[in-house]
């Protein structure tokens, strides 16, 4: 017996490991929607929303943003992608997971399953300060790994490349104190439920897409194979 196909996905792991770039390929591929809260979060500062300048202060910062404010900006979108989704950066701790468990469930949805990019701290911060971000379409590419072909140009809409603030190197130990602290516990919390798959992260971006597609592929043979 075939299960249905899994269509809400989380995708977890330490800032650096490639989620954005991960969870984008997933969500094509798989025809999901790709909801990344960071973009959200950047779309409502863009167009000056209640929500988003009050995220700005915490943001700009390299802070999280209060979870009131993100719950408020990501949910919406959770529930109106029936057709499913890949969740990028959200939840960021197991409060925000328990509101997201609830608010689902008053519908009766789940999360199917959390993928965890697994990645060494040391290789995390070389990663993070080798990033770059098209300003007008958010294409990310890394000086070293993935260069875009024109210096700081994008290669999909020949906007600017920058350094995000929160790339930035006094901003990195901070984030990733807040990953070991907040978010690690969302990684367990989805443990617990037997939902729970890791993929080693150190790779190309190939490899690791490859390991992803695979692990989403065994996994439902092996839970077919069990029902
Ligand atoms: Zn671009």
């Amino acid at each position: 017996m075939t299960r249905e196909p899994y269509k809400r996905l989380v995708i977890l792991g330490p800032p650096g490991a490639g989620k954005g770039t991960q969870g984008k390929r997933l969500a094509e591929t798989m025809e999901l929607r790709h909801i990344a809260s960071g973009d959200l979060v950047r779309q409502h500062q863009a167009k000056r929303t209640s929500l988003g300048l009050q995220s700005k202060v915490y943001y700009s910062k390299g802070l999280l943003v209060p979870d009131g404010i993100t719950i408020s900006i990501v949910l919406p979108d959770v529930l109106a992608a029936s057709s499913g989704f890949i969740l990028d950066g959200f939840p960021r701790n197991v409060n925000q997971a328990e509101h997201l468990e609830s608010a689902m469930s008053e519908v009766a949805l789940q999360i199917d399953q959390a993928l965890l990019i697994v990645i060494p701290r040391d290789e995390i911060s070389k990663r993070l300060t080798d990033r770059r971000v098209c300003r007008q379409c958010e294409q990310v590419y890394h000086l070293t790994t993935a260069p875009s072909k024109d210096d700081d140009k994008c290669d999909v809409c020949e906007g600017q490349l920058y350094q995000r603030d929160d790339d930035k190197p006094e901003a990195i130990d901070t984030r990733l104190e807040e990953y070991h602290s907040q978010t690690k516990p969302v990684a367990d919390f989805y443990r617990d439920q037997c939902k729970l798959t890791k993929i080693d992260g150190i790779g190309s971006v190939e490899e690791i897409f490859q390991r992803l597609s695979q692990a989403l592929r065994y996994e439902g043979f092996e839970r077919s194979y069990v029902n």
